[in-house]
């Protein structure tokens, strides 16, 4: 009884009571949040060279791995900036697989990357004419051929059997790269898969390469092109040698 009229003849002691109680939760949050960014990640505005572009990648697929994501502004200020135009330092083209977004695995906002995406990360017409758009028209300095570990486009094939529909196609066009990897003499289907997988980054790396507007911009040292394999367990991005 007494308890309650105390209640209600204290309104400022109530008060105080309910603001030390928030303070408490409000350190018990921060101190169970692991990742607390303090300033927003800006990435440089022009980068001219493929090394550059490249780093930019590493250390983006680092942070992934590490999920120490840097804070990247994605709100409204941002969105306005990029209404000006796009200024994409990298091309990628990878697999549509959902497990291999590449915004995601190299830790990337709004603007960052050209990205063009299909299941068995191939080249096509029309994925070609998005490059050459790369290239020519936002003079992006890195293409990057991303292939991944288990990719269902490339199992399909290496399994064969006939595939329905359209998907045909992509079977087609992965065949030449597992027929290579068998030359290899690995015997096992999982290093078969694994050596399919190289081989057909590197017939997409070559096609791309037939390109005129990629051999121009190669030929002028404007360009370069990489090879990749993201993994599914580590989350690593491993950069294949160039040939
Ligand atoms: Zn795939």
């Amino acid at each position: 009884m007494l308890h309650h009229i105390v209640l209600i003849i204290t309104p400022a002691l109530v008060s105080g009571c309910t603001l030390q109680e928030k303070e408490v939760k409000t350190t018990v949050s921060k101190s169970n949040t692991t990742v607390i960014p303090d300033s927003i990640y800006e990435r440089p505005e022009i980068v001219t060279s493929g090394t550059e572009a490249k780093q930019l990648l590493v250390d983006g697929n680092k942070r992934f791995m590490e999920a120490k994501q840097a804070n990247i502004d994605m709100g409204s200020t941002k969105r306005e900036a990029l209404l000006k135009g796009q200024k994409p330092f990298a091309a990628i083209i990878s697999c549509s697989d959902s497990r291999v977004p590449p915004e995601l695995i190299f830790d990337q906002g709004l603007g960052d990357l050209f990205i063009i995406r299909n299941a068995g990360n191939i080249i096509d017409a029309v994925s070609l004419g998005s490059v050459e758009y790369a290239v020519e028209h936002l003079k992006t300095s890195l293409i990057v051929v991303l292939g991944h570990q288990s990719c269902g486009a490339v199992t399909a094939t290496v399994e064969g059997g006939e595939a329905p529909g359209s998907i045909s196609a992509i079977v087609k066009k992965i065949t030449p790269s597992v027929e290579k990897a068998k030359q290899a003499g690995d015997v096992s289907k999982e290093g078969l898969i694994e050596q399919s997988i190289r081989e057909n980054v590197k017939a997409t790396i070559t096609e791309i390469k037939m390109s005129p507007i990629v051999k121009h911009a190669l030929k002028n040292g404007e360009l370069t092109i990489l090879g990749a394999e993201y993994h599914l367990n580590s989350g690593e991005v491993k950069w294949l040698n160039a040939e």
